[in-house]
């Protein structure tokens, strides 16, 4: 059973998680993989798969009682280790993930764009469904790639987060917006990488570890439209921010995870922090970050990354 608890000091949340102890620990190849197509029944039944039809469109199903589609081109299921359920005692909530391409070999650098694009749109399409829930208060949706950044599975996969209160990080964001958008803000700031369309990556301003990005529109959003065009272009920034972070930092580990707005005032982002320094004492006991790259060189250097 889990249990939420805050701290009175911080005003910080902490879900205490037994069965989060007990995550199996999968690196190292196909063999033995739960998230590889055929190994379906080491993970629980699928809530969305995406199946190509012989006609090359996209269709959705789900897995039926005890059977399983293994020919699904992305897969979201509940998390075998939740940190919130709605099917056990403890914190009310849903936590799922999502297997981003049948792919084992596939990296966050190396995905094919459309197969970018299609684990994008399940994963809206998943903060979309959670959202209805009335006892839900915000869908976080995150990933974490590689042992440090915490991630216990290989296999590409991002995770969604659907929780009975709002992150304080996301609160804090919110009450950070007096007339003006700090997003908007930051934008003007901050040194580009690239663009495409209406989105782009920048190297925030303040950015708390060496080669941080962010991912925003251009454009004052609170979310991101649910148009194939625009997560079509979402999925090619990404990936391209990926390729450049890799020439650069090699197969680098991270975390990101998507803000998106609860009130029209936010904008929505996604924040990527690459594993290149280790936070400490300043850190964490002071939110005092040390950054030994100015965002301006690194974006300088991200930009001619691929050139
Ligand atoms: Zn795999
Ligand atoms: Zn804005
Ligand atoms: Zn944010």
């Amino acid at each position: 059973m889990s249990k939420l608890i805050r701290n009175q000091l911080t005003g910080e949340w902490i879900v205490v998680a037994p069965r989060r102890g007990r995550r199996p620990i999968h690196y190292g190849g196909v063999e033995g993989c739960p998230f590889c197509p055929g190994n379906e029944r080491a993970t629980p039944p699928a809530k969305l798969i995406y199946v190509r039809s012989d006609d090359g469109s996209i269709h959705r199903f789900r897995d039926e009682d005890d059977a399983r589609r293994s020919d699904w081109l992305v897969r979201v299921f509940d998390n075998l280790y939740p940190i919130f359920s709605t099917t056990y005692e403890g914190v009310y909530g849903y936590h799922e993930v999502l297997v981003e391409t049948p792919k084992h070999e596939d990296k966050p650098w190396s995905i094919s764009i459309d197969q970018q694009a299609l684990a994008i749109k399940a994963a809206l399409e998943r903060i979309d469904i959670l959202k209805l829930d009335p006892n839900i208060r915000y869908v976080l949706l995150f990933k974490n790639y590689g042992r440090s950044a915490g991630a216990s599975i290989e296999h590409m996969h991002m995770q969604i987060a659907a929780s009975p209160i709002i992150p304080p990080r996301v609160e804090l964001e919110l009450s950070s917006y007096r007339g003006e958008c700090p997003v908007c803000m930051l934008i003007e700031e901050s040194s580009l990488i690239n663009r495409y369309d209406d989105i782009l990556a920048i190297c925030p301003k303040a950015s708390s570890k060496p080669y941080e990005v962010m991912v925003t529109s251009i454009e004052h959003k609170p979310d991101i439209p649910r148009t194939e065009s625009y997560i079509e272009a979402l999925a090619r920034i990404l990936v391209d921010v990926m390729r450049r972070l890799r020439s650069i930092l090699g197969e680098f580990e991270f975390n990101y995870w998507l803000h998106y707005g609860l009130t029209r005032d936010h904008h929505w982002h996604i924040e990527i922090l690459p594993k290149t320094s280790i936070w400490a004492g300043l850190e964490l006991g002071g939110w005092i970050y040390v950054n030994a790259i100015p965002p301006s060189e690194a974006a300088e250097n991200l930009r001619k990354a691929l050139s």
